[in-house]
Formats: C-alpha cells, sequence, structure tokens
C-alpha cells in the first residue's frame, strides 16, 4: 500500500479482497418498512444518504427522512461478471422511490426492466438493497 493512501478517505468502497481502507459505507440503508436518507428543509430535495450536512442543491440544511419502499426502475442492467461476493448473472436497477431519491438496487431476478416498471425494495444481499418487480413477489 502506498504512504499516500494512508488515513486518507477514499470515495472507492473498501475492500478486503484489495486491501482497501476502511472508509464510510454510502450505500442506502433499510430500516423495517423505509428506506433511511434526509431531505432539504427548504427545497424538499430527497437523498439516500443520512446525516447530510447541506442540501446538494441548495445549501440548506437537511432532516432525517423515511422514503417509501416502493418506487419505479429508472435504468435497469444484467451484469455478466463476478463483483465483490456477487456472481453473475446478477440485475442491478436505478430505482426512483416514490415521492424519495433515485438509488441503485440489486435484482431479485437477473433480468432488465422495462423502465417505469414497479418495483418494491424487499430485502438485503450482503449489504445491499434487493428490489422485486410487480408480478414476481
Ligand atoms: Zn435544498
Amino acid at each position: 500500500m502506498s504512504e499516500l493512501g494512508v488515513g486518507r478517505p477514499t470515495k472507492r468502497r473498501a475492500g478486503s479482497a484489495v486491501g482497501g481502507l476502511p472508509v464510510a459505507d454510502s450505500r442506502p440503508v433499510l430500516d423495517g418498512d423505509a428506506v433511511l436518507g434526509s431531505r432539504c428543509t427548504v427545497c424538499r430535495y430527497p437523498t439516500a444518504q443520512q446525516n447530510l450536512p447541506w442540501c446538494p442543491v441548495c445549501y440548506s440544511t437537511t432532516e432525517a427522512a423515511r422514503f417509501p419502499c416502493t418506487g419505479t426502475t429508472w435504468s435497469s442492467t444484467v451484469v455478466a461478471i463476478p463483483v465483490g461476493t456477487h456472481r453473475p448473472p446478477f440485475g442491478l436497477a436505478y430505482v426512483d422511490l416514490d415521492d424519495g431519491p433515485r438509488i441503485l438496487v440489486h435484482l431479485a431476478e437477473p433480468a432488465v426492466l422495462e423502465l417505469g416498471t414497479r418495483v418494491e425494495i424487499t430485502g438485503t444481499d450482503d449489504g445491499d438493497l434487493v428490489a422485486t418487480a410487480e408480478g414476481q413477489r
């Protein structure tokens, strides 16, 4: 490991396989029937990050928020290479939560979903949120 990396946080998630440094986990967190995050107290902009010091849009303060587990797909794909503990094929999607932020989730089934498909966050897999398409539940 280079001396430059010591004690310096990076945006890359630490991975034991690559000897990464411990950094904050930026993945969305599921708490029962809600995804945790923050919402701007002025412009109401939603994010899936907790304890956000300021709004990324208007720089005002934010407050803790709970977002519903339902939403629609903005994009999706099937990954054909292993990533971390995930073995191919597995599905990924960006989901616009209802009245909430856009978040990256894993899909319960490895399939490309049409844009606007209704999905629900149904659990987690190794810390990643897992969504199931309506009709597959
Ligand atoms: Zn704002």
